[in-house]
């Protein structure tokens, strides 16, 4: 069967795209570029315009545990259910205490063999929607297989986050977006998208295969791709991106659309 997938095409300032004849985008209503990232900055940001992807999956890929319209559907209660039946721990946050965000929580153990981890000193940027668990949940396997049980992240709930060059609302602002920057062995040896991305070709396609591409890039592009390719994230945005993202990758679940965007 072929497990290809064909992304959906959906672009604002692409350059490389409009120069590969990509037809003109439909006004997105994601954002449309990235932040300044480090750990525990709270920079506006994630976000997108993507060139038309076709995205193969690779042996070790991951599996969506849930549809886009399934976990569009779930309410809460369901979503935190689906999580603790699959060994998740996690506190729950009172919605007023983490306004924009549906069903927050805050974990409290690690997600499929994967610590989740924020690299910087506030809480409030480990709180993430219940749905954006169940898509790292999906995306634990391939981590695992790829050798790794962390993740350091930059943040992934920042309250009215936006974006900076479209003044859209970030994922950031819903909890559903994560800045990815660290990938942990259990041996504590890492890979840094700023140092091991070592591409950062502004606008190069993202996903398609590369001859002769440095071993730890290849993890990474791997990891991020084949999630894309399983649906665990609708927002990606790498170092490709724009130079807001040259340490870290940006994920963000987006069930209640019907495209996705990978630059
Ligand atoms: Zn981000």
């Amino acid at each position: 069967m072929d497990r290809a997938m064909v992304i959906a095409v959906l672009l604002v300032g692409c350059e490389a795209c409009v120069r590969e004849g990509v037809p003109p985008p439909e006004p997105p209503s994601v954002p449309s570029s990235g932040e300044g990232i480090g750990p525990g900055s709270s920079g506006s940001g994630g976000g997108a315009a993507s060139g038309a992807s076709r995205v193969e999956a690779s042996p070790s890929a991951p599996s969506a545990l849930v549809t886009r319209a399934e976990l569009e559907a779930m309410d809460a209660r369901e979503c935190h259910a689906f999580v603790r039946e699959r060994g998740g721990r996690f506190e729950v946050i009172p919605e007023a205490d983490a306004r924009g965000v549906i069903a927050p929580i805050r974990l409290s153990g690690p997600l499929g063999g994967v610590t989740i981890e924020h690299g910087g000193r506030s809480r409030m940027h480990e709180i993430m929607s219940c749905k954006l668990t169940v898509s790292l949940l999906g995306w634990a396997p391939a981590l695992r297989a790829a050798g790794f049980d962390r993740i350091e992240h930059a943040s992934i709930y920042r309250p009215g986050a936006r974006v900076r060059s479209t003044g859209r609302q970030s994922g950031h602002a819903g909890g559903g977006a994560i800045d990815a920057f660290h990938f942990i062995r259990p041996d504590g040896t890492r890979l840094e998208v700023e140092r091991d991305w070592a591409d950062k070709t502004i606008g190069a396609p993202v996903c398609p295969p590369r001859q002769g591409e440095p071993e730890a890039q290849h993890v990474l592009r791997t990891l991020v791709c084949d999630a894309v390719a399983a649906d665990l994230f609708q927002v990606v945005v790498t170092p490709h991106g724009d130079r807001h993202h040259h340490n870290h990758v940006h994920l963000e679940v987006r069930p209640d659309v019907d495209w996705t965007h990978v630059r």
